[in-house]
């Protein structure tokens, strides 16, 4: 028969899936001899067995019986006794901690006479009458869902009146009296602690924080100790170190002579720990001695809970503790100066998210006003500038601006470059503004619907806001701020900058030593994805060892927009223009990324992306029309916007079909590519370009642009060896990556079209449309954009890699969607054998940290 109910004695720290982190860690103090008060746990099966079933488990509460004999024995005191009663907690405990839904019940076993023997017992008739209508109060809200306010609403006065009071609004709102029978009160409290498990609050919680849903939570019943027991008693939260900086030391809150709910709901002022040391000096150097076995125990910080009572130390609880990412880098590292753990395990104790937090600047929310609305947080950072509707005045603004829009397209680019920071009023996470934003490493909030953009203002929830008017938005947080809010850089961007040096700094220091030795433990390379010199330099600075994507297609943006266009009306003159520019955005490139890789992808969006929309068009040519006007080149254009039209153009022309259907294009960037590299070459640099092919699906694709790059380069005297490889995007590559492995001397994935097309998701459309309620209903528990679907998606990289391996055991193969530089897509990337990743130069140090990680 399955065992529900396990004692403190028998439990260890290593049983949490079975006893939730408090129970498991209460059975490791009791082991550790540490004063904790005897008890017991209900495991986390129970809870499932019961939210299955929708009651008791057959056997339970006999179990909890016996264990609460035990209990009595221990204790020397009867459950339910009129002279003396034992009195009991009851707390919730997931695997995972979750503030906010814990359930606590404190006092059960209180009844109308045991609150007599307790009185006269302890002598102190407040102290019991008091616990009596806390029970009462805690019961009725926990157990029968009894509203706060109605307990609330009673208002001061003595403990004895307020037990009769409370038991009144416990009657009115349950229909019955409060229970006397202490059995039925512990039964119900465990039961109410299961059904916790599912209470709004509590799955809204661990949506967010990815916990999953089929848990369930243990209960832990201990026999009651109490801080409320006079002015030698009291209770308190301690961390062994700095949980907010990592600062060595203990920390923590002392409240005398109260409950360990009346430090959290902040009634009183609590004093130092530090003053602890003179209201109890012996307790105090007992803690210390605690907290230090607690730290050697679990070789982190930990926090702890605790009660006096009239003099004697009670542990109630310990857990390793919450940190901020600051304190987690710099305890890391200071655990490793203790000789505690070892310079691997420190590198488990840090995470790519937590250094993605600490580079970007943060606003000081202290000093913020009530924000005006909260978005989607696309990409995190702080950003301050008045408001410009449109991407022409951003781009020509000389003071900081965020740019507001509905939603953004590549036209805004522009504007977004030139912008502090992008708030749009529609659109999710994979929004063209976030995608872009995040490329940049821009402060993004989008999908702001309380938004209304209207001409020439912005009105949120009925304040309206006029271009030039200044305002702040937080992309870690979502929120949108009225005015000025003061911003602190982060010292972490300096730093990988070069601007300023880890000397000195606790951090810093940290950083720099966890990222030397997540470089040294590594086996994935970290590339960038960079389309500019400046932006090139940049990644350099942060450690990528080459370029694993250069989109070619951002280099035709701007002025040289008109000769795409001369391109599509068919005029070949315009690929001759356009061949020295490529050139000398190459030389920059592989001059700023000398003696490394730089992938340069050959042209991939569909070309119309490059003409005006057709609406526009339309409108122009027909108003030209009723003027009696010729529209001109507007209308070669519009016949020619019409011929290009696709209803699906991410399924349509584009990638390595553009290249085998325009005549030169193609042939013309490889030229430009292998001039450049000559160019390099010649002036004593050492460049090292790739070639790569997008959307290839098929090898007699790749088979044709490679015989006619081939044949170009060889016509270009002085060019180094250039490889050829493709982008693995279409999912008919990854199941052919055996034949296309025989053209092709790299592959790289290109995770944003595969995830796409594997689910037959438009990257551009789905996040507003459908994920919200799919994230909702548990289909995915984070967009397949930005983790990996390693199910799916996932399993074709994994096709592809043996395949291609199998095909050509010296293939080359790495990663440049978005996924390279998000840290659970990283350990798959290293565990699916891939050589590098490629992301954006401002992810670069996370994937470096994430690929380090992955490998010890
Ligand atoms: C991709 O599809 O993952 C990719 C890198 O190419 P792009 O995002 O430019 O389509
Ligand atoms: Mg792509």
């Amino acid at each position: 028969m399955t065992r529900y109910v396990y004692d403190f004695i028998e439990g260890n720290k290593d049983l949490k899936d079975l006893l939730g982190g408090k129970g498991a860690n209460l059975a490791e103090m009791t082991r550790m001899g540490l004063p904790v008060p005897p008890g017991f746990t209900v495991t986390t099966e129970a809870c499932r067995d019961y939210l299955r079933d929708g009651r008791m488990p057959e056997g339970l509460l006999a179990e909890v019986q016996r264990h609460l004999e035990l209990l009595e024995a221990r204790t020397g005191k009867t459950f339910g006794d009129a002279k003396d009663p034992l009195l009991l907690s009851v707390r919730s405990g997931g695997k995972f901690s979750m503030p906010g839904m814990m359930e606590t019940i404190l006092d059960i076993g209180l009844n109308d006479a045991g609150v007599e023997g307790l009185a006269e017992q302890s002598g102190d008739e407040h102290f019991a009458w008091d616990s009596y209508r806390r029970l009462i109060q805690m019961f009725g809200r926990t157990v029968f869902d009894v509203p706060g306010a109605a307990f609330d609403a009673v208002g001061p006065g003595e403990p004895r009146d307020l037990v009769n009071a409370y038991k009144k609004v416990f009657h009115d709102h349950t229909g019955r009296d409060f229970p006397q029978a202490s059995h039925e009160q512990l039964f119900l409290a465990i039961g109410a602690v299961f059904r916790s498990w599912n209470a709004e609050r509590a799955v809204l919680y661990r949506r967010q924080e990815r916990i999953p849903h089929n848990l369930g939570t243990a209960v832990n019943v201990m026999a009651m100790v109490f801080g409320n027991r006079g002015e030698d008693s009291g209770t308190g939260v301690a961390f062994t170190r700095d949980p907010a900086t990592g600062r060595r030391g203990v920390y923590g809150d002392y409240l005398r002579n109260a409950q360990g709910e009346d430090v959290v709901a902040g009634i009183r002022n609590t004093v130092s720990l530090h003053d602890l040391a003179t209201i109890d000096p012996q307790s105090h150097t007992k803690l210390l001695s605690i907290m230090e076995r607690l730290e050697q125990r679990y070789r982190d910080l930990c926090d702890i809970e605790f009660t006096i009572e009239n003099g004697t130390l009670w542990m109630l609880q310990t857990r390793v503790g919450k940190r901020t990412p600051a304190a987690a880098f710099v305890i890391a590292a200071q655990l490793v100066d203790e000789g505690t753990i070892t310079l691997d395990e420190a590198l488990q104790r840090v995470s790519g998210e937590q250094l993605a937090q600490l580079m970007f600047p943060s606003f000081d929310t202290a000093s913020a006003p009530p924000p005006l609305t909260t978005g989607v947080p696309a990409s995190p950072g702080a950003a301050v500038g008045a408001i410009v509707f449109d991407s022409a005045t951003a781009a020509a603004a000389t003071e900081p601006v965020i740019l507001v829009r509905r939603e953004t397209n590549p036209d805004d680019l522009p504007g977004m470059i030139a912008a502090r920071g992008i708030l749009t009023s529609r659109g999710g996470k994979t929004s063209h503004a976030a995608v872009v934003a995040r490329g940049m490493g821009k402060t993004c909030v989008c999908g702001a619907e309380d938004l209304i953009l209207d001409g020439g203002t912005v009105t949120v929830n009925g304040r309206t806001l006029r271009a030039g008017d200044v305002i702040s938005i937080d992309g870690t947080t979502g929120k949108v701020y009225p005015g000025e809010v003061p911003v602190h850089p982060s010292a972490v961007v300096r730093f990988f900058e070069g601007e300023i040096g880890a000397h000195g700094d606790p951090l810093l220091a940290a950083v720099q030593r966890l990222m030397i030795h997540a470089d040294h433990k590594a086996r994935l390379g970290v590339h960038a994805n960079a389309d500019t010199a400046p932006d090139a330099a940049r990644a350099r600075r942060f450690g990528a060892t080459g370029i694993g994507l250069c989109r070619t297609e951002h280099m035709f943006l701007g002025e040289r927009r008109r000769l795409v266009e001369r391109l599509i009306l068919g005029e070949t003159g315009a690929l001759a223009e356009l061949l020295p520019l490529q050139r000398a955005d190459f030389e920059e490139l592989f001059a700023a990324m000398d003696g490394l890789p730089v992938t340069i992808r050959l042209i991939d969006p569909p070309l119309h992306e490059f003409l005006p929309p057709l609406e526009e068009l339309t409108a122009h040519v027909a108003r030209a029309e009723a003027l009696g006007e010729d529209p001109g080149h507007d209308g070669v254009l519009l016949t020619a916007v019409r011929r290009m039209h696709e209803q699906n153009p991410m399924l349509g022309l584009r990638g390595v079909r553009l290249g085998l259907v325009i005549p030169g294009l193609f042939a013309m960037q490889v030229r430009a590519v292998a001039e450049a590299a000559a160019a390099r070459a010649a002036a004593g640099g050492d460049p090292r370009p790739e070639i790569m092919v997008p959307l290839v699906g098929a090898v007699q694709e790749l088979e044709t642009v490679r015989a006619e790059a081939e044949s170009v380069l060889a016509s270009v005297p002085g060019a180094p060896p250039i490889r050829i490889g493709t982008m693995i995007e279409v999912p008919r590559a990854a199941l052919t990556a055996g034949q296309i492995a025989g053209a092709a001397e790299f592959f790289s994935f290109g995770t944003n079209d595969l995830t796409q097309m594997t689910w037959g998701f438009s990257r551009d459309d789905v996040e507003g449309a459908f994920f919200g309620r799919y994230l909702d209903l548990g289909i995915f528990a984070v967009s397949p954009f930005e983790t990996i679907d390693q199910d799916g998606t996932g399993e074709l990289v994994r096709i592809a890699v043996t395949r291609g391996r199998a095909a050509r055991p010296d293939l080359t193969i790495g990663v440049c969607g978005e996924h390279g530089g998000d840290p659970a897509s990283v350990r798959f990337f290293h565990e699916a054998g891939l050589d590098y990743v490629s992301c954006s130069p401002y992810r670069v140090p996370i994937a470096r940290l994430e690929a380090g990680r992955a490998a010890s």
